[in-house]
């Protein structure tokens, strides 16, 4: 077996052997099942003409005003640290530190880790290094291993690279386990393994003039220097908790969502889970299934859309095989598609290129003006949510249950959730619902979850509280020029990126998928995808013409901070609701995700095209720029 550092003899490169070994074998999940009950794959007819009347926006109002200051996080430090332990794999692989130079740093080893070196090993650069915090690749799909785990996004468009990889998904929403294994057999193809520094967390990334490069430090003791880094860290990585009196004092078992315990055996257990959110809803039908008694401990509804899961077709797979590049055509289509709810209930036959089109356009007999279009928006949103609290009704028998059901937010401004078995759980004898509406649960004791004076004993407690979202200022102290971290940089000035990528006096630092990154749309595979093309478009330039660091101008990265909150605020409205999307109602406009659609990539042709807003130290652009 390969030493955990060794040479490469025709490079003179080190070369890693750091993945770590499964902890256990008792992980064996799968995703959802498939349905054959018509009535639960079905959403009652969209009430035609309905709109978003006073009545109505009086009644959203109320309910995000209620909500309002409710949401109250904790990282999970001091005695809570314990939930963040990696208990998939087994300890790390002893290795020296490493205190050499490479070309090229990365963190993360998710689909962003896995995308970029898809792509900048085939432009030719090989001086790349990964850390990944985890044993293992997969980001996300490391980490989240929760019974009933599965994409959002249907598998022919998520998994990158289907072609390469010669493989079509089992199942039209994959279980998180096989996507798990797609990236192990991408990082085994692709030659990944043998770069990547596992169970090792970045720390600290300090910019360092004199030598024109980055020291990166982790807490294995490393201490690198590399020319460029690249932050593939995630946009939901970093999971939290709620902040709830007491918690510190349950003596049963517990853990997050993020870190499933399968050494912890629920079967024939009374469970409680907190939190409703896309995970306790993927996962929720599936502990029904194990646990004696189930309690769901709710704050806020999430809106439960169709999912109609389905195996992949032999006619498919036959299809497929004739038809090189059908992933890529699929996944073009899909994003064109894909701003909402039609990506997920999206016409197979429009996704396979069978027909043109999924729906024509909607034309007006006259121009409408921005606030007319809005309301238009408005209101088919509002019917959109309206056929999702009839399918509650429908589905759900008890009438209190199905109340504290319904949603009244516009769809989309918490993340959607597709799920054909959710609602029914509810009919179950042994699953409850306990809508702590609207500030959530008050109190944690020694035997489990107080709410409203009574007491819910429990054998175990799961957290499914979510993740930080576009925390990447916060994910490893970043120090740029002149000694600022972008942290302070951010809070000082609001979020300040050119394109989502750059940071004013951040050089040769690329943040992928970070806030304000767009060019990707509701598939964030996608959004990787462009990012990586973009980085790879940068360095190739700059290997070209000799240069060797580049920053962005303040003036052009403060009118796409601007563009970003302009469009944050023209399209609030779609999102009015306390959510994470929007830091529960607190973060600045345009401060976290991207919502300008197609305009990033505008941004993006018009600086690669005259290559105004960067300075590059080095080399002659000149030749660049008459390139493009
Ligand atoms: C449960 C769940 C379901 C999802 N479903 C979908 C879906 O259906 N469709 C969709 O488009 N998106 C979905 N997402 C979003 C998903 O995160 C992205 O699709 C994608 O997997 C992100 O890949 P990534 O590599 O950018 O980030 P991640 O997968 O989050 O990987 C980032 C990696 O960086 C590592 N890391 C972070 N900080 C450090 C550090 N300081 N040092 C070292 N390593 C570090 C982390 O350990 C992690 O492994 C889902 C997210 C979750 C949580």
């Amino acid at each position: 077996m390969n030493p955990p550092v060794r040479i490469n003899p025709e490079t003179g490169l080190k070369l890693f052997n750091t993945r770590a070994a499964k902890a256990s074998e008792k992980i064996a999940g799968k995703g959802y099942s498939v349905l054959t009950d018509q009535k639960l794959k079905e959403l009652p007819e969209l009430p035609a003409g309905a709109t978003f009347n006073a009545e109505e926006q009086a009644k959203y109002r109320a309910f995000k005003e209620a909500r309002r200051g409710a949401a109250d996080y904790m990282a999970m430090e001091g005695e809570f640290k314990k939930y963040l332990d990696d208990v998939y794999s087994e300890p790390p692989i002893p290795r020296e530190a490493l205190t050499d130079t490479c070309e090229i740093l990365v963190v993360g080893a998710g689909f962003g880790g896995l995308l970029l070196w898809h792509k900048l090993s085939e432009a030719g650069f090989t001086d790349v290094r990964f850390c990944e915090k985890g044993g293992d690749v997969g980001g996300t799909w490391y980490w989240n291993r929760y019974p009933g785990i599965a994409c959002d996004v249907e598998s022919y468009s998520y998994l990158p690279l289907l072609e390469e990889m010669g493989y079509v998904p089992s199942m039209k929403f994959a279980s998180g386990f096989e996507i798990l294994e797609y990236c192990q057999n991408m990082a085994q193809k692709f030659g990944f393994y043998d770069h990547c520094l596992f169970h090792t967390t970045v720390e600290a990334t300090t910019w360092d003039e004199a030598s024109g490069r980055w020291i990166v430090q982790t807490d294995r003791g490393d201490r690198m220097r590399a020319r460029f880094v690249l932050l593939a860290n995630g946009i939901l990585t970093t999971p939290k908790l709620a902040r709830i009196a007491g918690m510190q004092k349950f003596r049963g078992k517990s853990f997050h969502t993020s870190r499933w315990d399968y050494n912890i055996d629920l079967r024939g257990k009374t469970v409680g889970i907190i939190g409703t959110g896309a995970t306790a809803v993927q996962a929720v039908p599936e502990l029904a299934k194990i646990v004696r008694r189930l309690y769901v401990f709710q704050r806020t509804p999430s809106s439960i859309d169709v999912r109609d899961q389905r195996a992949t077709t032999d006619e498919e797979r036959a299809t497929w095989a004739k038809e090189p590049g059908w992933a890529r055509a699929r996944r073009a289509r899909f994003s064109k598609i894909s701003a909402g709810r039609t990506a997920i209930q999206a016409n197979d036959d429009y996704l396979a290129g069978k027909i043109p089109e999924i729906k024509k356009p909607k034309k007006y007999e006259r121009v409408l003006s921005p606030e007319e279009l809005l309301q238009k928006q408005l209101d088919s949103n509002f019917r959109i949510m309206e056929q999702i609290r009839a399918r509650v009704v429908a589905i759900v028998k008890d009438p209190k249950t199905a109340a504290a059901l319904k949603p009244y937010y516009p769809y989309g401004c918490k993340r959607p959730t597709f799920h054909d078995e959710y609602l029914q759980t509810f009919n179950l004898p042994h699953v409850h619902l306990v809508d702590t509406a609207p500030h959530g649960v008050s109190e944690i004791n020694e035997r489990g979850v107080v709410h409203e004076g009574v007491e819910y004993p429990l054998d175990v407690l799961i957290y499914a509280t979510g993740f930080q979202w576009m925390g990447t200022s916060t994910f490893n102290m970043i120090t740029g020029r002149g000694g600022r971290t972008l942290k302070e940089k951010w809070e000082r000035e609001g979020t300040k990126t050119f394109l989502g990528l750059h940071s004013h006096g951040f050089p040769n630092l690329f943040i992928v998928t970070g806030p304000q990154g767009g060019g990707g749309s509701f598939n964030f595979t996608d959004a990787i995808d462009a990012h990586g093309d973009y980085v790879v478009w940068m360095l190739q330039t700059m290997r070209k013409a000799g240069a060797h660091i580049v920053d962005v101008r303040k003036e052009p990265e403060d009118v796409y901070a601007e563009h970003c909150r302009d469009v944050d605020i023209a399209t609030a409205p779609l999102r009015d609701c306390i959510s994470y999307y929007n830091g529960e109602g607190n973060a600045a406009p345009g401060s976290l995700a991207y919502y300008g659609g197609g305009k990033w990539h505008k941004y993006r042709i018009a600086a690669q095209s005259t290559l105004e807003p960067y300075v590059f130290e080095g080399g002659d652009l000149t030749d660049s720029l008459a390139a493009e």
